[in-house]
């Protein structure tokens, strides 16, 4: 027991300015003693803190002199005696001001969730434009090494299906005006899906050429892809997930149960683009392919046949799209001014459908395409 455990301390009394060295002793008061005599003795439950620096525990006691202070330097003695004195951080202990209290708490709490909600996406549509490239590059590396890991995938190398692979990007980023460099991979996986990651990288999967009927479609695919690029809507979303989980994890201390539940929520709303940035995409798809003097129509075509087979089951790829058919409508509508030259021979075309005939290993793992990727 501490009952006759004696603490030392500094105590002002109110009426001077002198500094008493004091013993504390933790009886059915807090009793202040000084060469062993008590000078003064204050109720637990009237013990408040009062300012001062973090590393020293001044209190002041409501029923004492209003100047009356007592300093603790000692840390174990000022755990001991904010154990005793439950009231410490109480203002007046009214009702009024718990309440306050109560209501500030609160209100922290929602200005934390507006963030996460509102502030976030703010900052990250306002970051994303300025972060260095450079940086945006090393972001993608990471995400891509995830990705990699997680691929199960092979990358598809044969020469000419790449030749004519990178051809045709190659075109639609100079109609595009995309600048900054593209790397650009057909991946063999089953999933019929396309998607750009942050720096450039972009991943169309061998299910979506499979399903492809032209070179017309794909690109149109692909346009969209290169407008997310150019939009940097993944760095975006990046930076908005990290964000989020910063604050939740701020919020809840840490990743506890709750906040991981919150923060899974978030990250699965957060696994598509929003419907802004998929009509962006859409629209700078539209142009690319009028700059060639191609139909932007194709890729309404592969988008309704897509869904149309896949149904709505596993396929949360077009669930934050605008549907299909509008798309398809909205491609259609200037498809008559399309004139201009193929974009791949039927060789290269024929070379492009084949690509993946050889490939490189990739790190096996779980299936990365199964549902969350977005096009
Ligand atoms: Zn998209």
């Amino acid at each position: 027991m501490t009952l006759d455990t004696q603490h030392s301390a500094a105590f002002f009394d109110g009426r001077s300015n002198k500094r008493r060295n004091v013993t504390l002793r933790l009886r059915d008061k807090l009793e202040i003693a000084e060469q062993d005599a008590v000078i003064e003795s204050w109720p637990y439950d009237e013990v408040r803190r009062a300012d001062g620096p973090p590393q020293l525990l001044r209190l002041r006691c409501t029923g004492a002199l209003p100047l009356a202070r007592l300093e603790i330097t000692d840390t174990a003695t000022q755990g001991i005696v904010a154990a005793y004195c439950r009231s410490l951080d109480l203002g007046g202990a009214s009702a009024g001001q718990t309440w306050r209290i109560v209501g500030w708490s609160l209100a922290a709490v929602c200005s934390i969730l507006l963030l996460v909600f509102f502030g976030i996406p703010f900052v990250a549509d306002r970051l994303a434009p300025a972060l260095p490239f450079a940086l945006e590059q090393r972001i993608g590396d990471a995400v891509d090494k995830q990705a990699q890991a997680l691929f199960g995938g092979d990358t598809c190398t044969a020469t000419d299906g790449q030749a004519a692979f990178t051809k045709l990007v190659d075109k639609l980023r100079v109609a595009g005006g995309v600048e900054i460099p593209l790397e650009a991979h057909v991946v063999s996986s089953k999933i019929p899906n396309a998607f750009a990651l942050p720096g450039g990288k972009v991943y169309l999967l061998e299910g979506l050429l499979k399903k492809s009927e032209n070179p017309d479609e794909i690109a149109g695919v692909l346009a969209h892809e290169l407008g997310h690029v150019q939009h940097r809507d993944s760095l975006r979303k990046i930076i908005q997930t990290g964000g989020t989980s910063f604050l939740i994890g701020l919020l809840f201390g840490d990743v506890t149960g709750g906040s991981a539940v919150l923060f899974v929520g978030r990250s699965l709303f957060d696994a598509s683009y929003s419907r802004d940035q998929e009509r962006a995409a859409d629209d700078f798809a539209i142009n690319v392919m009028h700059k060639l003097k191609r139909s932007p129509k194709p890729l309404g075509e592969i988008l309704v046949r897509v869904t149309g087979t896949e149904g709505n089951s596993s396929m949360t790829l077009l669930s934050s799209h605008p549907l299909s058919e509008d798309r398809l409508a909205l491609m259609s509508k200037d498809a008559g001014q399309a004139g201009g030259p193929e974009l791949l021979s039927a060789a290269e075309w024929k070379a492009l459908k084949n690509i993946c005939s050889s490939r490189s290993k990739a790190e096996t793992g779980p299936s990365l395409f199964k549902k969350k990727w977005t096009w």
